[in-house]
This record gives C-alpha cells, sequence and structure tokens, in this order.
C-alpha cells in the first residue's frame, strides 16, 4: 500500500470512506512523523494529539455506523497559529500570547472541523505575522524541508514546512503581503491566497485588516480547491465577508478556449537567470496549453512594496493597540503603576521587528505626517487597483514569479530592505485584494523549489483555480523533499 504521506488529501479522504484505512490510523501516522521530524524541523508549535485521536475515534463510529461523514474526513490538517482552535493556546508566533487560549474558533477552522478534519496542531509563524522567512517568530526558526540550512518562507513558514515535508496534508496560512504564496514556492508546495472577503477573517488575529486572507497549502491543486470549497463561505461575523453562496470548483486539466495570458513584462526587473528562466519555461506550458500571452501593462506596481509598507504598519499599529496587557495575553510582571503596566507589557511582550512596526505604523498615521503617507499610498493603492482592472480588461489572468529567486539561507538578508523588497510580486495581489496562487513550476541548480503565481480578477477564484490546474497537469513538478520520503 502507498505510504500514507504519499497521498493528497483527497486521497486519504477516499481510501478513508471506502473502509480502506481508520481515522486513529491516520492520526497516530501523522502523529508518529510529527515526532519524528518535528524537533528539527520546527514547522509545529502545539500538537494536540489527545484531541485529535478524540476526533479520529468519534469519526471511525460515525463512519462504522453508516452516517454521513464530511467532505474532509480523515485529512490530517495543521492550523497556522494566527488562527484559533476553541480552548487552545494562539501564540500568534508571539512571546506575548504565549498564554493566551482562544475562547472561541476561527471561523475557517469550525468549518474544516464541521467537514470531520483532524486537527493535528499549531504551526509555527512569523511574530504576528511579519516576515518573509519564518526568523521573526519568538518560538524559532523553521527549517526548509528541502535544505535545513534554507528558511521556508514567511510568515506561514510553519504551514508550508508541515505540508511539504508531509506533517500533514493541508494547512492554513494567512497572506497579508504573499504570506501563503512566498512560502509555497520556497518549500515546493501549493498556496492559494483567496479574493479578499472570500474566506472570513473572524478567529483570526488580525495584522492588516484591509489586506489579511486565510487560504490553504496543499500537494495540489485539487486538493486546494476542495480546501476552498469548505473554508470559502460568507461568514456573519466579519464584516469584509462576501456575502455570496458557497462555490464549486469543477477542474479539468484543459484551459478554456480562447484564454489569454497577462504578463507584466517591463515590472518582471531583479530576476536570477535560473527563475527567468524557469518563468519562461512557464509561459511556452501555457502556450502549448492554447493560452495566448499578452504584455500588460502594470507599471504602477514598482510602488506596491512601498504602498504595502505604509499600510500594512500603518493598519498592525492601530490592531496590535489592543495588546495592552490587560485583555490578553502576557502582563509584564515589572510593571508599578497602570502606565507601566501598558509600557512595560509591550516592550516585554513583543519582539523587534512587530515594535518597529508599531512605530512605523503610528508615524506614518500622525497628525501632519499623514497626508504625506498614509494618504498618498491610499491613492497610489486606487491607482493599482485600477491598473489591475485595466489588465483584465484584456485577459483573464496575470502571471508571474512568486519571487525573484529560490530560499535564501538562514541569516542570509540581513537589511530590513532587502527583506521587504522579497514581497515584490506578492503584495500586488493584496492592495488590490486579488486571487492567487503558487504552483510548483520547477527546481533550481541547489534543487531548491519554485513557484509560477498567478493571479485573477476579484471574485474570480473558480476560474483561476481552473487554470492553475490546467498548469499543475501539464508539468506535475511536486515531489517530496528526500529526507522525508
Ligand atoms: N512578508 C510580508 C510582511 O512581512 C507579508 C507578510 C504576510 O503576508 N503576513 O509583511
Amino acid at each position: 500500500m502507498t505510504p500514507l504521506h504519499h497521498l493528497s488529501a483527497i486521497e486519504i479522504r477516499d481510501l478513508f470512506c471506502r473502509g480502506e484505512v481508520s481515522a486513529v490510523q491516520i492520526a497516530e501516522y501523522f502523529l508518529r512523523r510529527i515526532e519524528q521530524y518535528n524537533t528539527s524541523l520546527g514547522a509545529y508549535l502545539s500538537v494536540l494529539g489527545p484531541r485529535v485521536m478524540m476526533k479520529a475515534e468519534s469519526l471511525d463510529k460515525k463512519r462504522a455506523k453508516k452516517e454521513p461523514v464530511g467532505r474532509l474526513a480523515g485529512v490530517p490538517i495543521a492550523i497556522k497559529d494566527n488562527m484559533h482552535i476553541l480552548h487552545e493556546i494562539t501564540t500568534c508566533g508571539s512571546n506575548f500570547l504565549s498564554n493566551y487560549k482562544a475562547p472561541f474558533a476561527a471561523t475557517a477552522v469550525h468549518l474544516l472541523e464541521d467537514e470531520d478534519a483532524l486537527i493535528l496542531g499549531k504551526t509555527n509563524m512569523d511574530e504576528f505575522a511579519m516576515g518573509s522567512s519564518n526568523e521573526n517568530s519568538a518560538f524559532g526558526p523553521v527549517q526548509n524541508p528541502w535544505n535545513a540550512g534554507c528558511v521556508p518562507g514567511g510568515s506561514s513558514g510553519g504551514s508550508a514546512a508541515a505540508v511539504a515535508a508531509r506533517l500533514g496534508l493541508i494547512a492554513t496560512g494567512t497572506d497579508t503581503g504573499g504570506s501563503i504564496r512566498q512560502p509555497a514556492s520556497f518549500c515546493g508546495v501549493v498556496g492559494y491566497k483567496p479574493t479578499y472577503g472570500r474566506v472570513s477573517r473572524y478567529g483570526l488575529v488580525a495584522f492588516g485588516s484591509s489586506l489579511d486572507q486565510i487560504g490553504p497549502f496543499t500537494t495540489t491543486v485539487a486538493d486546494a480547491a476542495l480546501a476552498m470549497e469548505v473554508m470559502g463561505q460568507h461568514c456573519p461575523h466579519d464584516a469584509t465577508s462576501l456575502d455570496l453562496p458557497p462555490e464549486s470548483y469543477p477542474l479539468s486539466k484543459d484551459l478554456e478556449p480562447g484564454t489569454v495570458i497577462g504578463v507584466p513584462w517591463r515590472f518582471l526587473e531583479g530576476l536570477t537567470s535560473e527563475a527567468r528562466k524557469n518563468f519562461d519555461d512557464a509561459i511556452q506550458v501555457m502556450k502549448d496549453k492554447g493560452a495566448q500571452i499578452v504584455d500588460v501593462d502594470l507599471d504602477i506596481l514598482k510602488y506596491s512594496i512601498a504602498v504595502y509598507y505604509i499600510l500594512a504598519t500603518a493598519e498592525a499599529s492601530t490592531n496590535l493597540a489592543r495588546f495592552d496587557g490587560i485583555r490578553f495575553g502576557i502582563r509584564s510582571k515589572n510593571a508599578k503603576s497602570l502606565e507601566e503596566v501598558y509600557e512595560l507589557t509591550r516592550k516585554e511582550g513583543f519582539g523587534r521587528e512587530v515594535k518597529k512596526r508599531i512605530m512605523l505604523g503610528t508615524y506614518v498615521l500622525s497628525s501632519g505626517f499623514q497626508d504625506a503617507f498614509y494618504k498618498k499610498a491610499q491613492k497610489v493603492r486606487t491607482l493599482i487597483i485600477d491598473a489591475f482592472e485595466a489588465a483584465f480588461n484584456t485577459c483573464d489572468a496575470v502571471m508571474m514569479p512568486v519571487t525573484t529567486s529560490a530560499a535564501f539561507e538562514h541569516g542570509a538578508i540581513q537589511d530590513p530592505i532587502q527583506m521587504y523588497l522579497q514581497d515584490i510580486f506578492t503584495v500586488p495581489a493584496n492592495l488590490a485584494g486579488l486571487p492567487g496562487i503558487s504552483v510548483p513550476s520547477g527546481y533550481d541548480s541547489r534543487g531548491m523549489p519554485l513557484g509560477l503565481q498567478i493571479l485573477g480578477p476579484q471574485m474570480c477564484d473558480v476560474a483561476l483555480m481552473q487554470i492553475a490546474y490546467a498548469y499543475e497537469q501539464a508539468t506535475n513538478h511536486l515531489r517530496i523533499p528526500r529526507d522525508y520520503e
């Protein structure tokens, strides 16, 4: 029999439904893998052993009684540690919340549980989702399963590494400026960022509320589609949740006849030659599938890093104001007055990157500077949205790489600006609220994975997934890293 970790989520679910494996066997199998590999990999921050075993036992009973089971029955899933699981700790990768027990479940988590997923644990991440390498986690780094010396990407580095190392077959991530697509690309798995508002943010610890989206990491596009069918539902607890009926994602390996794909050639500067070659190959694949490739003018995207790091920090500075030492998480033991409770708790609780962003965000919002920074950035954001709208009048999807190169080594990027520039190809989708996907597109000469990014117009998640599926089926670059086979 194929080892369970070589299967996709859909395959493992079908195996369970046919009665060829029990949920208890699946849960035990993946818990064993976590035990074997996680100490060095660092992908999971907490493992919910007793909880998942209880769920598995009740699922097996349900199947024995021939009751209907959910669409994710028996699928082992990991949750990024900024999303609430009822009564479990949500650290957000921060010392600040190291003791914070969630009093309710995130809608997305709840929807996964309702479909009988087996939730294994919570994954490591950059503190409050701020970072591109997982090096900002208060609980230590995550290794890239393809090369322990390299970063897995961030901020959802633990989720990407968990799926790449097959310590789970689906993981949730959040994408504010690329935190699903970039780590997916660095770890050689599929990462999907839905249209803004498609998945409810209720129960997600907010970073940049106008940018944040929850989405899945998977090993195949079909699994990402399944995860979206489950998680992409309207939720009355999130005012920005799209009030639309849930969608189904039919997939065919052929492109819709007449598909036009736009490439913003002038924007694609700074690619390493290997990343460029990889991208050119992907375009050829799409041409062979019958797509017409056109040039689109998205020159304005050169401002997106500046715009993003103004708006995201502004929103973060207000969102993180709630961590005051009184309502959530830790409280400084050294505080002698109310003022000191605020000051010392924030000083002791937040890491360096988070403090930097709170200060930057407070600055761009301060009176006197607000017009020059925050309001100006909002105006440029509108121009970016307009540019995408114009581009999508001439094409069905836009293709670009996810990053300028494959994963870098731990500690290799010290300059914060260089780190922020990592997000050059990913932040535009967040600024415009677009759906985007990272699909494995091959490997560089060091054997490190690269990803192809495809973006679609707002609300066109289903059509976008279809294009990604056609590309995946024509290429299939999916592999399991040697150390985790
Ligand atoms: N790397 C980006 C940042 O540091 C994106 C993070 C994210 O999407 N959560 O802000």
